[in-house]
């Protein structure tokens, strides 16, 4: 895209400013794609309009990797403009250093450990799982078949399809947020309190503490349909509450984090 399409976009009145930060990136399931500039400056993909993964993956780095470029060119013209200087110093790199360690002690806090513990355990279950959600395939197409007026066969399939689509999307994004929102509270809080803003940390941990409600609520479709994987996800499910009380605690209040957009 040129820098004069990409700004002209960036001139329409209707968007929200910084919608972006705090959403949870699901643009598909999002109803705010027309108010939102990340979206309509990004090009949407579909891999199912490419020959193979490779192919769009290729494409999606491209895009990533233009727009990257663009965003550099404007902030080198701006910080022309003001007179400042973007080259690296010896300061920058101390406190690439210091940022390191922080991002380490970060990793090995309870919330991240939990945070990663469910990511495994989520995953692992996932890629374990083909057996049982064929066989539930299978029982859910000869109950439509025998017509029984107590189960209703398409709405159970869109309820498991729905969780079957919620669960690795938010995978990773819990752990990644509330890396964010822990690594927010030891750099910048105290600047956000002072110049009375809300503060970045709270509305990470608002995104993560949403991620894990809709986990929750799917993890909880999933044991009601396979019963006979009760153990494990208990397991998850007794994990996932565990961390949501967690981040209740570290973070009182994310919850009442208004993001832009969502809950103006
Ligand atoms: S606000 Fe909506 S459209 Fe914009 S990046 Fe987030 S999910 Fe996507």
């Amino acid at each position: 895209m040129k820098t004069n399409d990409f700004l002209s976009i960036l001139d329409n009145p209707n968007l929200i400013s910084g919608i972006y930060n705090y959403c949870d990136r699901w643009c598909e399931r999002c109803s705010m794609t027309a108010r939102c500039s990340v979206f309509q400056t990004t090009p949407q993909l579909n891999p199912d309009d490419f020959a193979n993964e490779e192919d769009f993956f290729k494409e999606v780095f491209k895009g990533v990797s233009e727009s990257f470029q663009l965003t550099m060119e404007l902030l080198q013209e701006s910080a022309d403009e003001r007179g400042i200087d973007l080259t690296p110093s010896e300061e920058d790199d101390e406190w690439i250093e210091k940022r390191n360690r922080q991002k380490e002690e970060t990793q090995n806090t309870s919330i991240s450990l939990l945070a990663m513990e469910y990511l495994d355990l989520g995953k692992k279950w996932l890629d374990n799982s083909n057996d049982a959600l064929k066989t539930l395939q299978e029982d859910l197409q000869s109950s439509a078949l025998m017509d029984l007026p107590e189960r209703n066969p398409e709405q159970e399939a869109l309820a498991l399809k729905d969780a079957l689509e919620v669960i690795p999307y938010y995978l990773h994004q819990i752990y990644v947020k509330l890396l964010r929102a822990q690594e927010g509270r030891e750099e910048d809080d105290a600047w956000f309190e002072e110049n009375d803003f809300p503060k970045d940390s709270d509305g990470s941990a608002k995104v993560a503490l949403i991620g894990i409600d809709n986990s929750i609520r799917a993890w909880e479709v999933m044991l009601q349909y396979l019963p006979i994987h009760e153990g494990d996800i208990l397991t998850i499910l007794s994990l996932l509450e565990n961390l949501r009380r967690q981040v209740e605690t570290t973070f009182p209040d994310a919850r009442a984090f208004k993001r832009p957009g969502f809950d103006d």
